[in-house]
């Protein structure tokens, strides 16, 4: 079968390697469609990522939906032609923060990569977990935006936005975007944040009340700001750059008592200057979020199935695997978004 792996900074190679054989608990599926993914362009970009590509040379792609073509002995509820889709990851289950209910802190989770190939081993944990089958209407490609969608569910959660509310999303790239058209769906009133202004157009048709482009020399907290009422601030920010700057505007723009939800990670060797007036004076909750939990999952997968979103306007383009350099090309030049691969083409 053919599998795309990650060999370094900005260097993939399509391998022909083996079909895996599911064992206990494993399923195998022939993956029907795998999206492109911000992070991955990111591992993509600098050769390496502590979850998505540890080691190198490495299978690559994690949001995927496929058919099961095998399975392991022990499995159960599963069989094969079912089509189904999985998150990339599944908690232990047994850790003290599996106990408390914070399964996305597992100091125990597994992860799953390499869906940018034509099968796919699902690992036990992860069927047990956290597969489940899907609606014949659902398309391949729109039931594996399950996994980001679930990502963002988490991060909308944890910023309590009510509708009426505003609420600044800075970054519109995938995983803002998603954030724009779930927020807009509840009915809160967006402002999209971004340096590009065909990413903001994007983000108007999903339903953003405004947009500002960053302007360098100039404070986008502001700007953001003056579109409240009385200028006090948006209610709840969100930041989806990951970006220390994007943090520091991310946490200006909130009103005080407002929310500030990182969403995007900051590389690690980089360090953030919050003002201390902020969070003593003005109160301002900054909250971060990472990942999802399986109840994030399901929620996902049943409001894609209802077509609470418009996958089409996520998903923006259809490539085959083997042209998978040209998708990062296109994300990265902000042409697409989300690039669905179908593993025969
Ligand atoms: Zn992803
Ligand atoms: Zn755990």
């Amino acid at each position: 079968m053919r599998q795309v792996r990650l060999l370094g900074k900005n260097k993939l190679e399509i391998v022909e390697v083996e079909r895996p054989k599911p064992s206990a608990g494993e399923v195998l599926i022939k993956v029907g469609s795998a999206l492109t993914c911000g992070s991955d362009l990111k591992t993509y970009a600098r050769g390496y990522h502590p979850a998505l590509a540890p080691s190198l040379p490495h299978p690559f792609g994690h949001e995927f939906a496929g058919t099961i073509v095998e399975v392991g002995g022990g499995v159960d509820g599963f069989t094969v032609g079912e089509r189904i889709v999985a998150a990339n990851s599944a908690p232990c289950g047994r850790c003290p923060y599996c106990m408390m209910g914070r399964e996305n802190l597992c100091e125990d989770i597994i992860y799953v990569n390499g869906a940018y190939a034509e099968f796919l081993l699902i690992p036990s944990r992860i069927v047990e977990r956290n597969m489940m089958r899907i609606v014949d209407e659902l398309e391949f490609y729109q039931a594996a935006l399950t996994e980001p969608l679930a990502c963002v569910l988490h991060g909308v959660d944890v910023s309590e936005s009510e509708p009426g509310e505003f609420a600044a999303v800075f970054g519109q790239g995938p995983t803002g975007s998603l954030f724009t058209a779930h927020l807009t769906g509840r009915k809160a009133r967006v402002i999209a944040v971004d340096l590009d202004k065909s990413r903001l157009e994007r983000a108007k048709r999903l339903g953003a009340v405004e947009a500002v482009q960053v302007k360098s020399g100039k404070s986008t907290a502001e700007v953001v700001r003056a579109l409240t009422p009385k200028g006090l601030g948006v209610d709840v920010a969100i930041e989806a750059v990951g970006t220390p700057e994007a943090w520091v505007e991310a946490i200006e723009s909130v009103r005080k008592g407002g929310k500030a939800v990182m969403f995007g990670g900051v590389a690690r060797d980089k360090d953030v200057s919050i003002s201390p007036k902020r969070i003593h004076y003005d109160q301002v909750i900054i909250l971060g979020v990472y990942h999802h939990t399986p109840i994030y999952i399901r929620e996902a997968l049943s409001l894609l199935e209802v077509g609470w979103l418009d996958v089409d306007q996520i998903v923006t383009h259809h490539l085959g695997l083997s042209e998978i350099e040209k998708a990062f090309e296109l994300m990265a030049s902000g042409v697409a978004l989300k690039v669905a691969l179908d593993p025969e083409g």
